[in-house]
Order: C-alpha cells, then structure tokens, then sequence
C-alpha cells in the first residue's frame, strides 16, 4: 500500500525561521471557527439531514474541478454518471464510476482538487493509503459505511467541520423550502441563503421571459414594466433578507454597470423579454441591474458580491448534451475601471454600501482592483476565486493586491464550493498560505510579529465575518 499522509508543515516555506513562524501563527489560528459567506452547498443537505448516498455520490457527479479534469482527458462524461439532459443512458453503477476516478487519481497530481480531495480522505474518513486503481475499492466501501452512520450526516459533518455560518445561493424564483424548514427545525447550526438573481437579470439567461413573469407572480408585480420588476427585487430581496440573507451575488459576463434613463430601461426590457435584444443591450441591461441592486443594497444593507469574467458554457456540445455547470466556463479578461464607473459615480462614495469584487483575470490585482478598493469606500477585493483558490493562486493573490490594498480592504475567505467535503481542507489551504505570507513579512521586518499574529485571525475569521455583516 502506498501511504497518504498529510505532513503537519505542508504548504509551509522550506526556510527553518519562516517556517516556525508560520507554524506558530497557523497554530494560533488552526481552530477558529469557518465562516463561510459564499457557497454553492445544497441547503436541502441540512434540511433533511439524510445520508449522503454514496462515495461517488459525494465527490464526483456533482464536482466540476473533478469530472472537467477526467474529460479533458478523453473520459466521457456518461461513464462518470453525470445526468444527460435528454435522460439517455450514462453509468449508474456508483462503484464502476468510483473505479474509473480512482483509476486516473494521479491526473489530478499538482492540482487544489488532489489537495483537498487528499485532506478530505484522512481526516473526515480517516485514509492513511492513497486513492490507487488497487485502493479504489477499499475506499468506496469505508466511505459507503461512513456515510451509513449518523455522524456522516450533515448536520453532523457541519458542526464537526467547527463551521460557524454557511451561506448557499438561490434564485429569486426558488421558494426557499428548504431554508424555511431549517429556521423550524430548531437545529443550532446557521445556513442562510444569499440572493443571487442572474435567471431574472441575464437575457441570456435560459428560460429568461418565464422567468420574468414567474418573478412577477411571486411578487405581485407586473414585471414587464421597468417599475414592476423593480419592485418585484425589492420585495424578494426582503424575502431572503427574512430568511437570513446577508449578500446579494451577480455572476456575470463582464463587470459592466451602466446608469440609464427610465425609459431606456423600459425599451431593454421590452426586447429582453421579446427576445429581440442584441448582445450590446444585453450588457447595458444587466449592468444597469447591478447599479439599481446596489442602491437597493443601499436601503435595505445586502452586501453585493460581482463574480465576473467566467464566459459560460464555452463548449457548446458539452451544453446541449449536459447542461450549464459541466466544467466548461473559461475565464475572459476583464475590465473593472471602465466598467464599475457608472456605478461607482452614483454610488462609490457611500458609507452604508459593500461591494465585494471578484476575478478571474489576474492581471486585474494589481492593476485595477487593488486600487479601486484602495480609494472607493464601498469596494473590497474579494478572495482568489475558483481557479485561482489554490496555493499558487492564493500566493500570487497576497502578493499583487497587499501592498496597495491592505489586509483591510480584503475579505478573508470564501470557499465557493459544490463539495461539502472540501469546505474545511479550502479553509485550511487558506490559512496555512496566509499565515506563510504573514511570516514572510515579518522575517524580512516588513511588519513586526505581534501585528502578524493580529493579522492572522482576521484573514481566518474576522474579515469575513464583518465584510458580510454575519
Ligand atoms: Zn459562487
């Protein structure tokens, strides 16, 4: 058998001085709590508090970072059970696709996927050998008995995990059974959702029209008129608000905000809901949406989150076969001055608003982001975000984005996963790269120990907490 073992100094720098400074500060952080502000976690999991049905169940079908890798290297989606949208046949067999994994673990060698996968195993089903075709079985069968006891269940793996508040995103259009069911079990553990409406605001959006109307049946509101859908936000946003909602999110194309006249407005309605709008409209469109969502972040005090840049659906044939979220969104470059100032002149100077930048465009950091949330009062710059929630990404985010920002102007972590599994090995990655930055600065004397080890509890839990008013 091949050993996994997690070594207590990993992630560390190699330097014996930086390394025990950066262990002594991870030590002094390792056991906070998570804070969780954004996440992609099914909230029916702690609803219902049922078991998890099996390993495959758990880490493949519904992980994109682990089916995009598998695919890119010839292995057809239907093999690893990944639903077709005409229901045709794919692998329903949870070992064969357990085995087909586990057959090419190494390919996820040198990757965040193999990072957190690795520290899932040993310290939540306790592995001390590495996922081999000869392992493969052995460990569906421990996690297939794992998940058959009650402290596998999610409720259990929550408080276990030490999580703190955890954040899902619904449409304005989901009635939020599930959050409703929560708040009356009476169980301690704190989920809450966060309002995050690109199905009523993106054009492009499938199904964007019903969508609009199904809005306007929720609300009351006549959501063909520019006013009517307004309102019809204003009255869901309170609805999330209700149901523990601290933050709006916006996942779109570009960063694009615009500020046009009523009527304007109306007219891009009109063709977004006849179909008939151009994709220049389309982007006016949903950048004027995010400039009234942060004045309506203004009254009722919904942290707003953009996450831009990530071009969805990028392989077509992927799409029409699978579907949206199938591992193939690619990043785009992204511009943030141009596109944020109509917003920024109606709303950056605000003192009661946050709005919390994220890319994908790395050349962004330093470039564009760490200064506007260096001067704007409302800006922050969010974590690395999906592809770059990784060591090197993490590394490459502190050294570009510090200097001109500060720690204060970031917001901790935010682990925006899928994998419940991988929530406290992302929390983990985070601290140790923190804390390794923190020591790096304090052997070089950039900042003295005493602000470090103030430093290192606010990356691991107060940022976040606060930027997010939890
Ligand atoms: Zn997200």
């Amino acid at each position: 058998m091949i050993p996994l073992t997690l070594h207590p100094d990993r992630l560390f720098p190699a330097d014996p001085a930086t390394r025990n400074l950066a262990r002594r500060l991870y030590d002094s952080v390792a056991a906070l709590p998570i804070v969780s502000p954004h996440g992609h976690t099914d909230p029916a999991w702690f609803a219902q508090d049922l078991p998890f049905a099996d390993a495959a169940a758990l880490f493949i079908t519904p992980d994109h970072y682990v089916f995009r890798m598998l695919y890119s290297q010839g292995i057809p989606l239907e093999s690893l059970g990944i639903p077709r949208r005409d229901g045709g046949p794919v692998e329903t067999d949870a070992r064969k696709i357990w085995r087909t994994f586990a057959a090419h673990y190494h390919l996820f060698r040198g990757t965040p996927t193999r990072t957190w996968l690795d520290h899932a195993f040993a310290t939540v089903f306790g592995f001390d050998e590495r996922l081999t075709a000869e392992s493969a079985d052995r460990y569906f069968d421990r996690i297939n008995a794992c998940l058959a006891q009650p402290a596998f269940r999610p409720r259990a793996l929550f408080e276990r995990f030490n999580i703190e508040v955890l954040a899902t995103t619904e449409s304005p259009l989901d009635p939020l059974a599930q959050h409703r069911d929560l708040r009356a079990s009476g169980w301690a553990g704190r989920v809450i959702t966060a309002y995050r409406p690109d199905a009523v605001v993106d054009p492009a959006f499938e199904g964007f029209a019903a969508n609009v109307a199904e809005l306007g049946r929720l609300t009351g509101q006549n959501t063909a008129t520019w006013r009517g859908y307004l309102a019809a936000h204003r009255a869901r946003r309170e609805y999330f608000r209700a149901m523990g909602a601290t933050s709006t999110d916006h996942g779109h194309p570009t960063a694009r905000t615009s500020d046009l006249d009523a009527g304007t407005c109306q007219r891009l309605l009109d063709r977004a809901l006849a179909g008939t709008i151009s994709d220049e409209e389309a982007e006016a469109f949903r950048g004027q949406v995010l400039t009234e969502m942060a004045g309506m972040s203004r009254d009722d005090g919904l942290v707003m989150q953009i996450h831009p840049g990530s071009v969805r659906n990028h392989n077509a044939d992927v799409f029409a076969r699978f579907g949206r979220d199938k591992g193939a969104d690619i990043p785009a470059p992204t511009d943030y001055v141009g596109a944020l100032r109509p917003l920024l002149e109606r709303h950056g100077n605000a003192r009661d608003l946050t709005l919390i930048l994220f890319t994908l465009d790395e050349t962004s950091y330093a470039r564009e982001l760490a200064p506007l949330a260096g001067h704007y009062p409302i800006l922050r710059v969010g974590p690395p975000w999906w592809f770059h929630d990784s060591y090197e990404g993490m590394l490459r985010f502190f050294s570009q984005v510090i200097e001109t920002a500060g720690f204060y102007n970031t917001v901790g972590f935010n682990d925006d996963t899928r994998a419940f599994m991988s929530i406290p090995a992302r929390h983990d990655v985070w601290r140790r790269v923190a804390c390794r930055f923190l020591a790096q600065a304090v052997v070089e004397h950039r900042f003295d120990e005493d602000e470090a080890f103030e430093l290192a509890p606010e990356l691991a839990h107060g940022l976040a907490k606060r930027a997010y008013r939890l």
